[in-house]
């Protein structure tokens, strides 16, 4: 009988990963929009928003800020949804949580100001209304309105699941109103709004009044240049501060019918559609942030010497930091998986867009806090890039949903409502 020759891979002590850690290898096409997005995210994002974290928040949107050069510069990579949408179907799952974590890796506030940015249009896109893309240019900078000073978690709780039995939802704080050919808004978002104080549009959910008893819901592109915005002062915050955050105050705004995009009757979808959209894309930038981190301290802890020997020969110091690559490699399979999922079937999986919000900025957390023991007291000062991740990484357990109560919604759609 003929025997094969026996095959073992070599044994190797060090087998270094690409950035994109254990995913396949990248197509051509997905290693040429790397390049460019990790250019940008190595060479514009981690600069700037370092230097835009020191400034103060009024500082930072003011007319000589580098913050206006990261938009430049975004713009000039002409990543933009309508442009990804273009590649081959197979393609899109892959590039876009790819993107956001590099984006997400070179800087988090500033990933989250390009994505709000973008999320309007990214919105008209999936809502297959291309004509919204076109009137609201995806280089101008955009923006999401949802929260309000009275509604926070409400509006992540928008058909009602988490919120405590016997609780009652108060009125809107900001309601559109149908008045012949225009949409007249009045009332305002909470401070919140990323890129409230920038925006040149929002895509706006808005309280709806039809004369009911009922709170009811709707959503308008607003551009914000119309008579009546305005905008609230920069808010001042522990992370993510390279970006803008301020209330939009509606004051008898009257906004195109036309515009009104979605109506009470399709709300609730609506806000399904763009808490999917927004948890996996936060899951793609978190995975960033936290390879970040885990990369600062790998590095670090290679340069580190003490008790003679580099920090790394330490073994409590080696177990620290592969808890860290496996809490990344988790959370980064896990977002792509959601976004596969959510991509290419009609209704994307709300409970796949919590869980990789949850992992992802949790794992973001974790890690950021591990990088800070690796540095020690180095990781506590200015000095050093990891305190500043980690605060950024704090806020996005609050961001889009608190954790908690995201995990509440997740729970319930696991509920089968015929087997109760
Ligand atoms: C960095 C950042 C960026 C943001 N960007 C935007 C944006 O672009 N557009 C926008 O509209 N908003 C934005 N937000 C607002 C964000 O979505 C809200 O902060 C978030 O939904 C929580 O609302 P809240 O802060 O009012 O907290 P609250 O709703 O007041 O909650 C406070 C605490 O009570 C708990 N809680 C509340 N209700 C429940 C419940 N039903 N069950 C269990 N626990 C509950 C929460 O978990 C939390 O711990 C942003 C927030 C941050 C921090």
């Amino acid at each position: 009988m003929h025997m094969s020759a026996t095959v073992v891979p070599p044994y190797t002590s060090y087998l270094p990963l690409a950035p994109t850690g254990l995913e396949q290898p990248l197509t051509p096409t997905q290693r040429e929009i790397y390049e460019v997005v990790h250019k940008f995210a190595a060479e514009v994002m981690r600069p700037l928003g370092q230097k835009l974290d020191r400034m103060s928040a009024a500082e930072v949107i003011a007319p000589e800020s580098p913050f206006w050069e990261v938009h430049r510069q975004y713009n000039a990579t002409g990543l933009f949804p309508s442009a990804i949408f273009q590649l081959p179907p197979e393609e899109i799952p892959v590039v876009i949580p790819m993107v956001f974590e590099e984006l997400g890796w070179g800087d988090a506030g500033l990933a989250i100001f390009l994505t709000a940015s973008m999320l309007p249009s990214y919105m008209a896109l999936l809502w297959n209304r291309p004509d919204l893309v076109e009137r609201f240019p995806e280089t101008d900078i955009g923006c999401r309105g949802i929260t309000e000073p009275d509604h926070g978690s409400d509006t992540v709780d928008y058909d009602k699941r988490a919120i405590q039995a016997g609780g009652r939802w108060s009125r809107s704080n900001c309601i559109a109103k149908l008045d012949g050919d225009v949409v007249r808004l009045n009332g305002q978002k909470s401070a919140w709004v990323s890129n409230g104080g920038v925006a040149k549009h929002c895509i706006l959910y808005s309280g709806f009044d039809r004369g009911g008893a009922e709170n009811e819901f709707c959503v308008v592109y607003v551009p914000l240049d119309l008579p009546g915005v305005s905008r609230g002062k920069p808010l001042e915050k522990i992370g993510q501060r390279a970006y803008n955050q301020a209330e939009l105050v509606f004051e008898d705004v009257a906004v195109p019918r036309e515009l009104l995009v979605v109506e009470p009757e399709q709300y609730k979808g609506a806000a399904y559609s763009i808490f999917a959209a927004a948890g996996a894309a936060m899951g793609a930038i978190f995975t960033g942030c936290a390879r970040s981190a885990y990369e600062l301290a790998l590095d670090y802890a290679h340069a580190r010497k003490q008790g003679g020997a580099t920090i790394l020969q330490h073994q409590s110091v080696k177990s620290r930091l592969f808890h860290m690559f496996r809490k990344v490699e988790a959370a980064r399979a896990l977002n792509r998986r959601v976004y596969t999922f959510n991509l290419t079937n009609p209704i994307p999986a709300g409970q796949g867009s919590i869980a990789t919000k949850i992992t992802s900025t949790q794992t973001a957390f974790e890690v950021a806090s591990d990088a800070i023991q690796i540095f020690g007291g180095n990781g506590l000062t200015h000095e050093y890039p990891i305190e500043k991740i980690f605060r950024d990484a704090r806020s996005s357990m609050i961001e889009d949903g608190c954790n908690e109560v995201l995990s509440i919604r997740g729970g319930s759609m696991l509920v089968d409502p015929e087997r109760l």
